[in-house]
């Protein structure tokens, strides 16, 4: 998809969905969400907060920390799991999947179709509601490979 579209789309998302939960639409929100919309990498609120300062002197980690929670709290963020501290946010809600280098902990996306379909088993859902699968493959992306 052109990435002016795509955030033009996910810019409406995040209006919707800020309205619908009663979340007031402030300048700091729109632009912590537009920050988060351009990183690729699945930043912490950490490096979010460094790059926001940039555009936003005055605002504080908390203010950065708190909205990101905020953003997943109402379905417009996930939250990667499974990689401990710090939390690594995805705004990316459309089906993908990840690779994760054991080197440098970059988190990369890629996409796959069989993985998309990938099975549930009758056990599982026995135990589980599945409403997300991601695939996670670990490894040595393509610059620690080299060194
Ligand atoms: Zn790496
Ligand atoms: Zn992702």
């Amino acid at each position: 998809m052109d990435a002016k579209v795509e955030e033009k789309e996910m810019m409406a998302i995040f209006f919707k969905r800020s309205r619908d939960n009663g979340l007031k639409i402030t300048p700091q929100r729109s632009a912590i969400y537009k920050e988060l919309i351009k990183a690729k990498d699945h930043p912490s609120a950490d490096i979010i907060y460094k790059r926001i300062i940039k555009k936003i002197p005055n605002i504080s980690f908390d203010t950065v920390n708190r909205t990101l929670l905020t953003f997943s709290a109402i379905g417009i963020t996930n939250i990667v799991e499974g990689y401990g501290q710090p939390k690594r946010y995805d705004p990316d809600m459309h089906a993908h999947h990840h690779f994760r280098c054991i080197q440098c902990n970059s988190i990369i996306d890629f996409h796959n179709k069989d993985y998309d379909n990938i099975a549930v088993s009758e056990d599982i859902k026995k135990q589980f509601t599945v409403i997300n699968k991601k695939v996670v493959l670990e490894g040595f992306c393509n610059k620690c490979r080299k060194r």
